[in-house]
């Protein structure tokens, strides 16, 4: 036996003797030994090891809910999965990422695992669970790849709230218009006299001027992305009264609709038309 394995099976047996603990906090201080396993199936493995003298009725993981370091939380995998791919399901989309809100007990527990049964080969509960859960999302809708720097749907679990929220990043819409009337400001001004709250001198719109640019040309794209808001970042500052040559804008999509408490930003890439005309 080498001396890795030695350790490792020493390390093992202190572990079963600390309490009872699910397959994946069993096998997760172990996640850098070994390729292609899961956590799982390395705590699977230590018990089986373990256990070699015994009936295989005590490999029943009695821990999935009374695990000392997650709580049960890695038992809860598929359920949060299933209410991912449920609120996934209006979006289109092709690359997710998953975080999670860590209860401040797991936290500890980890910490005291760590200090407990340092392994220098372990991994994070936080980073295990993320992608547990990336992977039972990706096999019950079957579609979907994680991206850590752009995802098209961002997933936040707090097991302790029991609440799931997605948020979907805007869609970004580039392209130029032009403006052939005068008398149409870029963006939507509000009323001088009330603000925007609507008075007798702004008919009660709460709108300086009846319409913008910004309101003609994010309409039809709010319609069609089935958005709920959507801005106009105008690269430079126009005169109302200008009659604008071709001006370069640029239309960010916003949130769907709430869900949860939680505003849904509606996904979807694309381009403009080169040359959107107001009249
Ligand atoms: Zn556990
Ligand atoms: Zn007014």
């Amino acid at each position: 036996m080498s001396g890795a394995e030695g350790e490792i099976l020493r390390i093992a047996r202190a572990l079963r003797a600390s309490g009872p603990l699910c397959d994946e906090c069993f096998g997760r201080p172990f996640a850098q030994r070994g390729r292609g396993w899961s956590n799982a199936d390395r705590g699977r493995a230590l018990r089986v090891l373990l256990s070699m003298s015994k009936s295989p009725s005590h490999l029943e993981d009695p821990a999935r809910s009374g695990c000392w370091v997650c709580g049960g939380l890695f038992a809860e995998v598929d359920r949060w999965a299933e209410r991912a791919a449920a609120s996934a399901a209006p979006f289109e989309y092709e690359t997710y990422l998953f975080g999670v809100t860590l209860p401040p007990r797991l936290a500890a527990a980890e910490s005291l695992l760590e200090e407990r049964f340092p392994t220098g080969t372990g991994e994070s509960m936080k980073h295990a669970f993320n992608r547990e859960l990336g992977k039972a999302f990706e096999r019950l809708t079957g579609r979907g790849t994680v991206s850590f720097s752009a995802p098209d749907l961002t997933f936040q679990v707090d097991p302790a709230a029991d609440a799931l929220s997605v948020r979907a990043a805007p869609l970004f819409v580039a392209g130029r218009y032009r403006k052939l009337a005068r008398g149409i400001p870029q963006t939507h001004w509000p009323c001088r006299a009330c603000r925007g709250r609507g008075c007798s001198a702004c008919g009660g719109t709460g709108k300086q001027y009846p319409e913008s640019v910004e309101e003609l040309i994010a309409g039809p794209f709010v319609v069609a992305a089935r958005a709920q808001s959507a801005r106009l970042h105008g690269a430079g500052r126009e005169d109302i009264d200008a009659r604008a040559p071709p001006h370069q804008g640029h239309l960010s999509l916003l949130p769907e609709r709430a869900q949860g408490g939680q505003k849904h930003e509606r996904v979807a890439q694309g381009r403009g038309p080169d040359d959107e005309q107001v009249h």
